[in-house]
């Protein structure tokens, strides 16, 4: 490729001067623009020859990223400054303190939080996962960080056609997953839309192309009727003396691709195309009632459909949007949908949490209304404190806050609070106080008794009712769904555990004492190999609470004598192969464990993580509390058993003949057709005589995946119900099933 110097600088300066142009509305000093300049400047020399994929200049993109920032989010000069240098640390030889000493600790914290960590994840982590958990760390910081990733996302999805296919799919997914809907829930809606729009051309582009074409050629007759819906209400608006325009929007190509694929219908047959949009301005204290001024004059001209009024104007939404919509009946017969909003709540509903803010702050926090994404923020707060979680469940839990609807209650007082959908008394207690949260017995909602896990609902008002005492426990971790209140409970439990724990460690002092055994580390450590469990706090808990009791402890001493005689021949295995071999010495050995025959005095049972059935390969693992367990030799959790107690495996072999049922797992997957369920279950009943205990079956887009329960006598038969499901016409897969 040919490139030409002078083209390039003239286009930058070009670019340059058009984010100048955008910032204006946003600058107050008139040292920002020489501030913005020096940036520019820097970035421009940091990433002097570098150049993106497309073979352009590479600082073309962090001047769009900065555009971006303050065109569509409405940020100002310090999100600039940090979007022009947000790729100077991670691509060039700068560092943060470069940066910091040049610009100043702010925008050195923002572009800290807009570079990569490098290397590799930790041990069973994911980089992508740390990477995100890194950067939505600051939100609790500074929220421009996630804007202007946001901003970045946003220019890399629409530069995405120079990068190779995989990595463009896995851009795309970065998205779906986690940017789109950030930027939803921080009321960037036209952003949202076209990264899913972006997304989607990646994903499908078939379809993709296929909408946006037939948007093209319908626009004409879209116009002429809007045009005609309107002119009514123009003419009464100005009548009345309104300052006001009229817009009207199509859906984004994602939402109508949604649509024909949810109600299964072509392009045509999806009638809520657009949305028309009246914006009016005037003081604040009067645009709710004009809200519905302008409704009742839009429908004195068109009916409205009831069940769709949806008012945001009296409840804004989680993340700030404010409007109010009504869908009315138009002259063509089809539904059309009426958005009203002043020229601030549409602002709002545009640029999101920047217009949101800046609204704030005139208005010297209006707390009713700011309650939306400020009480998001403080639930991302909290999910931020709990640094324990691994990034990818990290990640989860953020996604979860991402698409949680709220419910609005209210306290005794009167006061108003919100809480994510499906949120439950227990999570309110919580959100009162600490103490209340760990007393809390239940609550009184509109005079009646709830249960703590009573879910709250739009309205309720809501006394709680508490003990004398703590009653927290693990099973409240299932009943809230705030983070916040788990946070909470976990902490609760945790001091909670420390307190029974050391009382624990006093009672294990006093009892190897009385065995006249030293108590040190290494016992300590053998101690826990017994009672299989994780940590030394786990072992004084579980012996505080007396989970594990005295007499175990004895046995414990059994086991180290015991041990200590057979020490010199014990191997202890610890890898895949030495767990083969051992289980071939075992077959050998004459002191094995026969299932079914003479097992009067022995406590044993069939492990139901592998099921094993009469016919297969088998070992017996000796448990703490419960006497011998049986397990294939190929159970998924057997390596993992030889290799950590290998001392406790024992050789087990089947009777030759044992009139005893066996219940297996068998996983079916296969294309959804008419009648393939009763195909399965008729062979299996009918056919092959065998029962059935249980069968679950999920469809989705076509194809169907299900588990099936039997019970069977051997593993002979078993095999045969497998062999013969494979046959049925539509199956895919179909395995045998380890939990
Ligand atoms: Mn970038």
């Amino acid at each position: 490729m040919k490139i030409d110097l002078e083209k390039e600088r003239f286009e930058l300066l070009k670019m340059y001067g058009n984010l100048l142009r955008k910032a204006r509305p946003f600058l107050n000093d008139p040292d920002d623009i020489k501030q913005i300049k020096a940036a520019f400047l820097f970035a421009t020399d940091a990433h002097q020859d570098m150049r993106r994929k497309s073979g352009e200049p590479f600082i073309y993109h962090p001047v769009a990223v900065a555009t971006i920032a303050t065109e569509e989010i409405g940020l100002g000069t310090t999100s600039i400054i940090a979007a022009l240098l947000h790729d100077v640390v991670e691509d060039t030889d700068y560092t943060l303190e470069d940066i910091e000493e040049r610009f100043g600790p702010k925008v050195a914290l923002i572009v800290n939080g807009l570079t990569k960590i490098s290397g590799a994840a930790q041990k069973g982590g994911s980089l992508q996962a740390e990477n995100f958990r890194k950067m939505l760390l600051t939100i609790a910081e500074d929220v421009r960080v996630v804007l202007i990733k946001i901003a970045d996302r946003l220019h890399n999805m629409r530069t995405l056609k120079s990068m190779p296919k995989d990595k463009q799919l896995k851009v795309k997914a970065e998205t779906e997953y986690i940017y789109a809907p950030l930027a939803h829930r921080l009321g960037l809606y036209n952003i949202k839309s076209e990264l899913e729009d972006l997304s989607l051309k990646y994903s499908d582009g078939v379809l993709y192309d296929e909408i946006s074409r037939k948007l093209r050629e319908s626009e004409e007759a879209r116009e002429h009727f809007t045009n005609e819906f309107k002119t009514p209400l123009i003419e009464t608006l100005d009548k009345q003396g309104y300052k006001y325009t009229i817009k009207s929007r199509t859906k984004s190509i994602t939402s109508i691709a949604n649509k024909m694929k949810k109600q299964q219908v072509p392009f045509e047959e999806v009638f809520d195309l657009f949305a028309v949009r009246i914006i009016f301005d005037c003081p604040r204290e009067v645009e709710k009632s004009t809200c519905w001024h302008v409704y009742s004059i839009v429908t004195d001209f068109y009916t409205p459909n009831v069940s769709r009024l949806r008012d945001w104007i009296s409840m804004p939404k989680a993340n700030g949007y404010e409007s109010l919509h009504t869908t009315v009946m138009g002259h063509n017969g089809h539904w059309v949908e009426v958005q009203i909003r002043s020229l601030r709540m549409d602002e709002i509903a545009e640029k999101g949490y920047a217009a949101h803010w800046k609204y704030k702050e005139q208005s010297g926090g209006d707390v009713n209304k700011e309650k939306g994404i400020e009480h998001w923020l403080n639930e991302v707060r909290s999910l931020m404190e709990n640094d324990k979680v691994n990034a990818v469940e990290f990640l989860d839990d953020f996604r979860t806050s991402l698409f949680n609807k709220e419910v609005f209650v209210f306290t005794p007082n009167g006061d108003l609070k919100v809480f994510p959908q499906g949120a439950t008394v227990l999570d309110f207690a919580f959100d009162i106080h600490t103490e209340v949260g760990a007393k809390c017995l239940g609550a009184k909602i509109n005079g009646k008794l709830v249960p703590l896990s009573y879910q709250l609902n739009n309205g309720d008002q809501i006394e709680i009712l508490t003990a004398n005492q703590s009653k927290a426990n693990e099973g409240w971790l299932k009943i809230v769904r705030t983070s916040r209140a788990r946070a909470k409970i976990k902490s609760h439990l945790k001091e909670d555990r420390k307190r029974v724990a050391s009382i624990g460690r006093e009672i294990i002092d006093r009892k190897f004492k009385q065995l006249k055994i030293k108590y040190d580390d290494r016992i300590a450590q053998q101690l826990r190999d017994f009672f299989n469990l994780n940590s030394e706090t786990d072992l004084y808990y579980q012996v505080g609470e007396g989970i594990i009791e005295h007499k175990e402890i004895k046995k414990f001493k059994d086991h180290l004598e015991h041990n200590n005689q057979v020490k010199k021949r014990k191997i202890v295995p610890d890898s895949a192969k030495e767990f083969k071999n051992k289980i071939k010495n075992i077959r050998q050995d004459d002191d094995e464990l026969v299932i079914g025959e003479d097992m009067d005095n022995v406590h044993y049972s069939i492990a139901n993580c592998c099921n094993p059935i009469q016919g297969d390969d088998i070992f017996g693992f000796i448990t703490i509390n419960n006497g011998i367990k049986i397990h294939r030799t190929n159970c998924p959790n057997s390596i993992a058993m030889m290799a950590n107690y290998g001392y406790r495996i024992i050789k087990a072999r089947w009777a030759s003949e044992k009139e005893s049922s066996f219940v297996s797992k068998i996983s079916i997957e296969g294309t959804d057709r008419i009648g393939l369920v009763n195909d399965v279950t008729r062979i299996i009943t009918s056919r092959l005589k065998v029962n059935i205990r249980s069968i679950s079956i999920d469809t989705q887009d076509g194809i169907f995946k299900g588990t099936i329960e039997i019970a069977v006598k051997h593993l002979d038969e078993f095999e045969k119900v497998i062999t013969e499901i494979k046959a049925i016409e539509g199956i895919i897969r179909v395995k045998r099933f380890d939990n």
